[in-house]
């Protein structure tokens, strides 16, 4: 798994790419790149461990549901001209796979009539070798762990081992993307080194 072969073929594909080697250096770059403006976010653990919000409230307006679940700022974020989300899996080869209950986060990153900008922000735990292992990890170790943080009971999370592709009432899996090319607004993803989410 070569992850600086990963990001050239991002570039390839239209992407600017970054590569930090802590969680302040993403804080650093955040703070210059993203300045008194709106910023939407999807919801995310390794955005909520790389501190993310805490870092661009400071300068910006940020609507993320984590904070407040109003329909308001779900629009508001929607709307924002900034957006920054996380990663369920991303592969060497150049795909960026997420899967959503509500589709908000997939949604807000492929469009937004006023959107300027999208930040992917990843640790380099989520990289795989190519889009087979990308949907696989995505399925199967995001999806579950996310289903148990939520304290779910479909059987993923009570299993906390695979995706069962249940039909519960709670099933968080509802819709995947898969992204090989920036969308309308100008696109970046920024990997920090380390395990960061799941
Ligand atoms: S489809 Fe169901 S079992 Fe599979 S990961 Fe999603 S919630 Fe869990």
């Amino acid at each position: 798994m070569n992850i600086d072969n990963a990001l050239k073929n991002f570039e390839r594909n239209g992407f600017k790419t970054f590569r930090f080697d802590s969680a302040e250096k993403l804080q650093e770059y955040l703070r210059k790149e993203i300045i008194g403006t709106t910023v939407g976010m999807g919801g995310s653990v390794s955005l909520t461990e790389l501190k993310v919000y805490e870092t661009l409230k400071e300068n910006n307006t940020v609507y993320w549901h984590a904070i407040d679940r109003s329909a308001e700022n779900f629009e508001n974020a929607a709307l924002a001209k900034v957006y920054i989300l996380g990663v369920n899996a991303i592969s060497e080869t150049g795909e960026i796979v997420n899967i959503d209950g509500r589709g908000n986060r997939i949604s807000g990153a492929i469009y937004g009539p006023r959107r300027e900008k999208v930040i992917y922000i990843c640790g380099t735990n989520k990289f795989e070798e190519n889009l087979e292992k990308a949907i696989w990890r995505a399925k199967n170790i995001a999806a579950p762990l996310n289903a148990k943080r939520l304290g779910l009971s479909t059987p993923c999370a009570i299993h906390a081992d695979k995706c069962y592709d249940c039909n519960s009432p709670q099933r968080i899996c509802r819709s995947m993307s898969i992204t090989t090319h920036p969308t309308s607004a100008e696109s970046i993803i920024a990997v920090v080194n380390g395990k960061w989410g799941f």
